[in-house]
């Protein structure tokens, strides 16, 4: 039992997937690059150069922010965040300050507590900063920057403190995620730093007949999904611990800023949190205020694809899948699309039956490595046969895994693959009722045995015949064929 409750809320940062960065023509796709090789003077911040606002940013923001539930003011402004740091050439970010792109929406997470709705604070636009390496030579320890992510478009979603434990925030990121990915706005590879994510962590409990609410702790940067596990939890002792013991944070008025060391797992402290003067905002002068259309946000809207909840709800409505399976095949847009595709394709099949293939096999070699959607969504590469062999009997459920299997390893298409003599069943009955006839007469003791009533005895025989015919007998038939046999 905890003797406080944990409050939790979450910046998190998305690098969005334009092509070009957010105020000037420089790919943005960075990632891999040499070191500086992506840059002009606008993202270099030299004197002189003028921003300009990339528009597939602004609109893949509205379509995040309207699968947020967000609304989208009548007007929109961007900022200069002013702050002086090495991976910031301009000396301030563009960013949005009084007036966010998209305000006042919400998330529904789903935790061991149920369903629940987390608030979306807003979700704003501005542009990513360069990278700093810190290391030490024989000279001694020097800083290297990278500006090739300066300038990159990034989202900004602020979450309400609605997060109660350690499991509600990793709810939120996990389905805050897979709703960016949906919607098309990001990739988030979060091994290449496209999510970060920024904690707000604060506890809260009674002492003396009264709530104590002391100060928060920011942590910064989090850029994994364990992190972010470890991270909360780390802090919310650390907090009530120092409470307990008297510590600086019974005296401490505005929250702190504290960093997440990965590999010792504990947090340290960065700085005690500026106030919002010091970044001294204000208009962003070089760029105008933006007033988006109604029409466009509603066209916008119009074109949002089915998130993922939704999607869950008509695989277990439509389809009749158990909510297990439904979540794990909505897991990406891409694998429920490809789920929805077989469905169509295997029309002598059951979707039940299409989906406990594609989750038992097809998932498997995916997560091994041996194949990726692009092929499998190839026409050619359809499963359908495979699955509906096994629906009418012509191949069992083992056959069915060893041809896709074999497809795989030589890189032909299944549907060739399932045409094989070893991946079909042998059904004939004249051809099993020979196999059948030289089981009896060559095991008389376990015919024997069967007439006296040892029902087990059937095994031996029913074994003898999955032998003789290299295990492609139908096992349906060859159980019909010994009882008729010996009955
Ligand atoms: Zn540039
Ligand atoms: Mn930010």
């Amino acid at each position: 039992m905890s003797d406080y409750e944990t409050v939790v809320g979450i910046e998190t940062h998305v690098e969005l997937a334009t092509e070009t960065k957010m105020f000037c023509g420089c790919s943005a796709r960075t990632f891999g690059a040499p070191p500086n090789s992506i840059v002009c003077p606008v993202c270099l911040g030299l004197p002189g150069s003028l921003p300009v606002i990339n528009r597939r940013a602004i609109e893949l923001a509205t379509t995040v922010g309207l699968a947020l539930h967000c609304e989208v003011p009548a007007a929109t402004k961007f900022d200069r965040k002013n702050y002086f740091y090495p991976d910031l050439p301009k000396g301030y970010q563009i960013s949005q300050y009084d007036l966010p792109l998209n305000v006042k929406g919400w998330v529904e997470i789903e935790a061991k507590s149920g369903k629940k709705r987390i608030g979306i604070h807003r979700a704003h636009m501005e542009e990513d900063t360069g990278k700093l390496f810190h290391g030490e030579d024989a000279r001694g320890s020097y800083s290297l920057v990278d500006f090739n992510r300066s300038g990159v478009p990034l989202m900004e979603v602020v979450s309400e403190p609605d997060l109660a434990s350690v499991e509600e925030a990793i709810a939120y990121t996990t389905t805050l995620r897979q709703i960016l990915i949906y919607t098309g706005a990001s990739e988030m590879r979060m091994e290449q730093g496209e999510g970060r994510f920024d904690v707000n962590v604060s506890i809260r409990f009674r002492e003396d007949g009264r709530t104590v609410w002391p100060p928060q702790s920011e942590i910064k940067n989090l850029n994994s999904y364990r992190a972010v596990e470890r991270a909360i939890a780390f802090e919310a002792e650390r907090l009530w611990r120092d409470w307990q013991a008297g510590g600086e944070i019974r005296s401490r008025r505005s929250k702190i800023t504290v960093g997440w060391d990965d590999e010792r797992e504990r947090t340290y402290l960065q700085r005690t949190k500026e106030s919002e003067q010091d970044y001294r905002y204000f208009p962003e002068p070089d760029l105008p205020h933006l007033e988006p259309a109604r029409a466009v946000v509603e066209a916008i809207r119009a074109s949002l694809p089915e998130m993922p909840d939704a999607r869950r709800a008509r695989f277990m409505d439509r389809y009749g899948l158990l909510a297990y399976d439904a979540r794990l095949l909505t897991e990406s847009r891409e694998l429920a699309d490809y789920f929805e595709e077989q469905v169509r394709a295997a029309a002598k099949a059951s979707p039940k039956a299409v989906a406990n293939f594609i989750l038992n096999d097809v998932l498997r070699h995916l997560k091994e490595g041996r194949t990726d959607m692009r092929t499998l969504r190839q026409e050619e590469w359809t499963v359908a046969p495979i699955i509906e062999g096994v629906v009418a009997g012509s191949s069992s459920s083992t056959q069915a895994s060893a041809a896709f299997a074999a497809a795989l390893y030589e890189n032909v298409p299944p549907k060739e693959v399932i045409k094989r003599a070893e991946y079909q069943q042998v059904s004939d009955e004249t051809v099993l009722a020979a196999a059948v006839d030289l089981a009896i007469e060559e095991n008389p003791k376990a015919v024997a045995d069967f007439r006296s009533g040892k029902e087990r005895a059937l095994e031996a025989l029913f074994g003898f015949v999955m032998k003789r015919t290299a295990g492609k007998a139908n096992p349906q038939i060859v159980r019909e064929l010994l009882r008729k046999r010996l009955a």
